[in-house]
């Protein structure tokens, strides 16, 4: 993501001036972030979480104070990379051997920030919150997701453009993988993990922006197992769930492939359905159809095929900086899809013991419909 639009803004300092806004309409005073997503579609600052007080402060819009804006504090040894990266003009520091809880009450108290409600980042380690509440003993405490969430679900064109290209590069390996063909036979789950992240990385992607799944045969029958050191066989189904980053957004998708050999007689049905799931959903997707219609029409294929006990968990998430967030398409949610929504479509049969079966694209939100951001085929060889 470049710091500056096509004409120049500067698409950071314009989003701190929408949740501003939003900030306003929740009826929080302002908002605190530490270093995270939200810091990172804040500021373009991406940083690993760690013990030092690090913080980006928002007080709500209006602002009747020309000095009471965004600010942040952080760590001495930050500061440079901070002004570098960021075009937040009001940064201030603490040392090592300072005390960084009066440093943060000094600072809430610059920003009018040390009553009313506050909003803090959803991942905020609870030793930062006991300090804020320290600071400011007589604010009361919201998660910044409320204000932030609906700023973040639609993605712009420069996060879509970001997030085409990670979509690409793990198409890519996708054709990589079908080309190792049966040289994936014999290998481990988890250096067929290794072999996909460098592939990842070969085709411009920034490291994995999850842990690889690698799924062999009965491993694959569990929706979230990792990789470990089983070795694949001839024609066992491989769940293979992977993504990349690129400018910070992420993809993700899953192809499940069996390298070599004929696979399990009812796995070839258990792969159709699933696949035929995967299309209903698609094709059901429109602005104004709600996130649970899209896990209905999933839904309904794998339940009408008798494989609906199989089917153990909700039809996709929403993809932004986070990999998991909203939109939710999950029964229960009744929101409607709007142009710009990313999330992925996922369904998948389960079946302990035996194999996995899952297919995931990443879809956006068109006017008119959607579009796919994964492409390659979805067959099984
Ligand atoms: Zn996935
Ligand atoms: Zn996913």
């Amino acid at each position: 993501m470049s710091e500056t639009g096509d004409e120049g803004t500067d698409v950071y300092a314009d989003r701190r001036k929408q949740a501003a806004t939003r900030l306003r309409e929740a009826n929080a005073n302002g908002l605190v972030c530490v270093p995270s997503r939200n810091l990172q579609y804040l500021t373009g600052f991406d940083e690993e979480p760690g013990e030092r007080h690090f913080l980006l402060a928002i007080p709500a819009a209006p602002d009747p104070d020309a000095e009471n804006g965004p600010v942040m504090l952080v760590p001495a040894l930050y500061e440079t990379r901070v002004r570098e990266e960021t075009s937040v003009e009001d940064v201030r520091t603490w040392a090592d051997g300072d005390d960084p809880v009066a440093a943060v009450r000094r600072l809430l108290a610059d920003v009018g920030l040390r009553e009313g409600r506050l909003l803090v980042d959803d991942t905020m380690w609870a030793t930062f919150t006991q300090d804020l509440r320290t600071a400011a003993p007589d604010a009361t405490w919201g998660l910044a997701s409320e204000a932030l969430a609906e700023l973040r679900v639609r993605k712009d064109d420069a996060e879509l453009a970001a997030m085409r290209a990670a979509a690409d590069a793990a198409d890519a390996t996708v054709t990589d993988l079908r080309e190792l063909g049966a040289g994936a036979v014999g290998m481990t789950e988890r250096e067929l993990a290794t072999w996909i992240g460098d592939r990842l990385s070969a085709h411009g992607g920034d490291g994995v922006s999850f842990e690889t799944i690698v799924g062999a045969g009965p491993n694959g029958a569990k929706p979230h197992h990792g990789r470990g050191d089983r070795e694949i066989a001839a024609g066992e189904p491989v769940v293979l769930d992977f993504g990349t980053r690129v400018d910070g957004y992420p993809s993700d998708q899953t192809r499940t492939l069996v390298f070599d050999g004929e696979p399990p007689e009812e796995y070839e049905r258990v792969h159709a359905v699933v696949r035929e799931a995967q299309a209903a959903a698609v094709d059901a997707v429109e602005p104004g159809a709600t996130a649970e219609s899209i896990d209905r029409a999933a839904r309904d294929v794998i339940e009408g095929a008798g494989y609906g006990d199989a089917f153990v968990h909700r039809t996709g998430h929403g993809v932004g900086l986070d990999v998991h967030e909203e939109p939710y398409v999950v029964a229960g949610n009744d929101r409607e899809l709007e142009p710009g929504m990313v999330f992925s479509v996922e369904p998948g049969v389960y079946l302990d013991g035996r194999f996995g079966c899952r297919i995931e694209d990443l879809i956006v939100v068109t006017t008119e419909g959607c579009e796919r951001l994964n492409r390659t085929d979805r067959g099984w060889r």
